[in-house]
């Protein structure tokens, strides 16, 4: 029972977002951005790769929950994937790394061989078991009684080869580095071990779903980039030139596409990259629109929570 659905990242959708809007079309820092899309779309995919073996898991003891962020004083902690039963509980780390890994136990440090590079990675393991003690401290400050916790590092790309550092075995916690098609076999392991029902499922999904917090950060200052350096306005789908509202339709001056809802796209454009929360006047501004009463209708039409008096609304857009 998958319980919270794994969706794009806000920081993917923000870099599209960010390569669609950036002024002018050849600007200095599109290669970089145009490579950061790439990597999140793979580790994006890699995470999916990994829901598609755990959909394997139908009993209804199992309860799954993607991309959680939990609020633990004084930060949050973040869990790719959580697989809670009612006997253990079990984050999952994903990579999506490709190429021969070797990791060494004795410094604690990955390093991946690609195409004659090596590249250096912190241990996985040390990252994995971070989140379990975190994962403790969140039952335990929840008045929870804590279950087992158990973890996995799932590596979503099956071309990649698994290796231990010269003199080492694959000994335990390392035997918790696995390729994502053995990730079933391994929870059917857990399933032998851990027999003592300690979890109630229902209340557990309650808060964590509750608590859980999205990561909302402005992609502009990563890339040093400024709100001037966006293009504002309503894009075209087909042709990516600015609209013109006429009579409730929006019309493309380059090819003549007509819209009804393409001011959809920007103002998602305009929560991607400026800010959670519009006011009437901002939306005027960003999407050029002449009338209050116009932008009035839109932000009524939205999805967005509606917060403060008739002079002061400000309608904020909730990220999950
Ligand atoms: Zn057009």
């Amino acid at each position: 029972m998958n319980v919270k659905k794994r969706t794009p990242p806000i920081k993917l959708l923000q870099t599209e977002a960010l390569l669609h809007r950036l002024n002018p079309l050849e600007h200095p820092k599109r290669p970089l951005i145009d490579q950061d899309l790439k990597k999140r779309k793979a580790g994006y995919n890699g995470e999916k790769t990994v829901d598609y073996h755990l959909s394997f898991l139908t009993d209804k003891k199992y309860m799954m929950l993607n991309d959680l962020r939990l609020p633990l004083a004084p930060d949050y902690f973040q869990i790719d994937s959580l697989l809670v039963t009612p006997y253990y509980a079990l984050p999952i780390e994903i990579k999506n790394i490709a190429g021969i890994l070797t990791i060494d136990p004795e410094f604690n440090q990955l390093s991946k061989l690609s195409t004659g590079t090596e590249t250096g990675y912190p241990d996985p393991i040390t990252q994995a078991n971070r989140q379990k003690l975190f994962l403790q401290r969140w039952f335990y400050n929840n008045k929870l009684p804590c279950p087992p916790i158990e973890f996995l590092v799932a590596f979503s790309n099956p071309a990649i080869i698994l290796k231990m550092a010269h003199g080492h075995k694959r000994i335990p916690p390392y035997d918790k580095m696995i390729h994502a098609q053995n990730i079933v076999r391994e929870i059917s392991k857990m399933n032998t071990k851990y027999t003592r029902e300690v979890i109630d499922l229902k209340k557990v999904k309650r808060l964590l779903l509750n608590q859980h917090q999205p990561a909302y950060s402005s992609i502009l200052p990563t890339y040093r980039l400024k709100e001037s350096d966006l293009i504002k306005g309503v894009q075209c789908q087909k042709c990516s030139q600015i609209m013109i509202r006429k009579i409730g339709t929006w019309l493309c001056p380059g090819c003549y596409h007509l819209s009804k809802t393409a001011h959809l796209q920007a103002v998602e454009d305009y929560f991607l990259l400026i800010k959670p929360t519009i006011t009437n006047r901002e939306l005027r501004k960003f999407l050029h629109l002449p009338s209050a009463k116009t932008a009035a209708e839109i932000l009524k039409s939205l999805n967005v929570k509606k917060t403060g008096s008739t002079r002061g609304v400000v309608y904020t857009k909730i990220f999950h």
